[in-house]
């Protein structure tokens, strides 16, 4: 469903991705760990091509993504493709002059043409889902950072995305709001949505997670379901990593 074939990428001589490749079938949910600099955000970001790779190619459903096209006609595509690709990031990223309703229903009104009327219908349903539905008249400035990302992963959804990508949604947040947040991607991952998640959350990712990749260095040093990797993992950085984290 998601396919990453033989992704590279390289800052000058800095080669941050080594060959990547990555299926994740429809309905799974990715974990991605690693150390700091390993190259996980530049690997999610890889896949809306919002950092394009050096070489390599990413598909979703069936679909080339990073595709090589005239200006304008790459455009329009990366546009279609990015609607269908929800991403939440760690700093979260509302329009602080937009209340949450509006946060919420713009790009469904920008980029799918509906009616005002059709996109509030949305926006509250979308907010329902994430608990945020009694702020919906509130402005960001006036939210926690939990309901923040809860609001932003309401817009994400109201995309109707085939695709969820979370870089580190809740490590900027008090420990106490990472929860809310958690529970949030939990019910997503009980309705099937495919999900790829980077997570310094050992015990968020082998609660949720169908696979785990270790990375290190700009390679995947191993992956496999959560107990082997967390439990019983193959290679000694894995173990070295985990034993400082866990
Ligand atoms: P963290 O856990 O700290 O978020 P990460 O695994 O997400 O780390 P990346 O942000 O993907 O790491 O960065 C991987 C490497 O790429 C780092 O060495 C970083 O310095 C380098 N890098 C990222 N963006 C650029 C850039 N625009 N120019 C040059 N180097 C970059
Ligand atoms: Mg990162």
């Amino acid at each position: 469903f998601v396919e990453i074939r033989h992704a590279q990428k390289a800052y000058g001589d800095l080669e941050v991705l080594k060959d990547i490749s990555l299926n994740v079938e429809r309905g799974q949910i990715v974990a991605i760990i690693g150390p700091s600099g390993s190259g996980k955000s530049t690997l999610l970001r890889a896949i809306n091509d919002l950092d394009a790779l050096t070489s390599g190619e990413i598909w979703l459903d069936g679909v080339q993504v990073n595709k090589t096209l005239p200006h304008r006609q790459y455009e329009k595509h990366i546009n279609q493709m990015r609607q269908q690709i929800g991403m939440v990031f760690q700093h979260f990223n509302l329009f602080p002059h937009l209340n949450v309703r509006d946060n919420v229903t713009m790009a469904p009104k920008l980029l799918k043409g509906i009616s005002k009327a059709e996109a509030d219908t949305l926006a509250e349903e979308q907010l329902a889902h994430v608990g945020m539905l009694e702020r919906i008249d509130f402005y960001p400035s006036q939210l926690s950072g939990g309901q923040k990302q809860r609001v932003a992963i309401a817009r994400a959804l109201a995309m109707k995305p085939k695709l969820m990508l979370f870089d580190e949604a809740t490590s900027a947040l008090d420990p106490e709001l990472v929860e809310e947040v958690n529970l949030v991607m939990k019910k997503l991952a009980e309705e099937d949505m495919t999900m790829i998640i980077v997570t310094h959350e050992m015990d968020f990712a082998a609660s949720v997670c169908d696979r785990v990749l270790f990375m290190d260095q700009g390679v995947v040093v191993e992956e496999g379901p959560p107990e082997k990797i967390f439990r019983n993992p193959d290679k000694d950085r894995t173990r070295e990593f985990l034993r400082k984290h866990l």
